[in-house]
């Protein structure tokens, strides 16, 4: 301030009644008015406070020290209310300042930090399972809940394996309907083939486990097919095998049965119907009543009620033979799922193709 009267003790003012003094801190309070007038921002509001407030040489410190120690005892009285008026005033007008300036800075933070919830989040596609993969997984569960267990085998066989062991020698005419891929080899390496369904590994795990055998074997075969809707060159199978001392056909349509069941609903029967496979003896088709019309007869079933589901059979006794078991002693029975023709019958998908296709309309269904 300048000239400040302040600074000046109010004799040297020439201050002698109550009125003067009241006069004197009209003015101060005025001096104030005007520099709190414009809101400041926080460093002025600091500039003001020590002007103001400060203990060394604030306003309010020189008045005590120059206006109201010195006072006559007839205008101390006066001083001193004056002076806490003033006082009670001035720290009134700092703190409602301060409080708005607080209240600003936190608006500008939350404005900086505010997080916009409208805005569109992140969106990860989640993928479905392959409807063949869940119809794996569901096979897989109904057998190990009968105390399969589950085995994989090479895709690359032996003829050995994938024929003659199985009682399909050279020149048998079921070979003729299993057209096959036969790898080049080096010369003297012995012919190798893609094999034409999972039984082979029938044969190696009778090789390396003597019964009771109860496996099931999922996996990919090939077939030199032209891809339409019923045929592909690589297709999948789950074989089944069961081997024991005291396995009977009984156990082995009871089987059949539990597992059509589990699969398509208690609602399905079952029938079998002779049939043949060189490595099973006897051998029969699997039918179930039609899953489209309940039986009552559709287009899909040809108006039989019946479709046929897999083949299977009583493990032929020549099998055996390749593996050191003792047929005499033994009995079992085997059977070679079709994953696609079994997802084919539970979803109702007339083309083959759409599984290898990988087209997103027709997985999503199966989510
Ligand atoms: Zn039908």
């Amino acid at each position: 301030m300048a000239n400040d009267p302040t600074a000046k003790t109010l004799a040297d003012l020439d201050v002698a009644d109550a009125d003067a003094v009241l006069r004197l801190f009209d003015d101060v309070r005025e001096q104030f008015a005007r520099e709190a007038a414009a809101m400041p921002d926080m460093r002025r509001w600091e500039e003001l406070r020590g002007v103001w407030l400060g203990r060394k040489s604030g306003v309010l410190t020189r008045i005590t020290n120059n206006w109201l120690k010195p006072a006559s005892p007839e205008l101390k009285r006066v001083v001193g209310q004056a002076l806490n008026d003033l006082k009670g005033h001035i720290e009134s007008v700092l703190a409602g300042q301060q409080a708005q300036l607080e209240a600003a800075a936190d608006q500008a933070a939350l404005a900086r930090e505010r997080e916009d919830f409208s805005l569109p989040g992140v969106i990860r596609p989640l993928g479905s399972r392959h409807p063949l993969r869940q119809t794996f997984e569901e096979i897989e569960r109904i057998f190990l809940s009968l105390g399969y267990t589950v085995v994989a085998g090479p895709e690359m066989e032996t003829p050995y394996y994938n024929f003659e062991a199985l009682n399909i020698p050279e020149h048998h005419p079921a070979r003729d309907s299993m057209d096959t891929f036969y790898l080049a080899t080096p010369p003297g390496a012995g012919a190798r083939l893609l094999r034409t369904h999972t039984s082979p590994m029938q044969v190696r795990m009778m090789e390396k486990q003597q019964p009771p055998v109860r496996i099931i074997v999922p996996g990919k075969v090939y077939r030199r097919d032209n891809p339409d809707a019923t045929h592909g060159f690589m297709f999948h199978q789950i074989e089944g095998l069961a081997v024991d001392i005291d396995i009977t056909f009984c156990d082995f349509a009871g089987t059949v049965e539990y597992f059509v069941r589990e699969f398509f609903g208690p609602k399905v029967k079952t029938r079998l119907r002779p049939s043949y496979f060189p490595f099973t003896e006897p051998s029969v088709e699997v039918d179930a009543t039609c899953v489209f019309c309940g039986g009552s007869g559709c287009s899909v079933c040809k108006q039989s009620g019946w479709i046929e589901l897999f083949g299977a059979g009583m493990v032929d006794p020549a099998v055996y033979g390749f593996v050191n078991y003792d047929a005499k002693r033994l009995s079992g029975f085997a059977f070679g799922l079709g994953v696609e023709r079994l997802t084919q019958l539970k979803y109702n998908v007339n083309d083959l193709q759409l599984y290898f296709q990988n087209d997103v309309r027709f997985l999503r269904q199966f989510a």
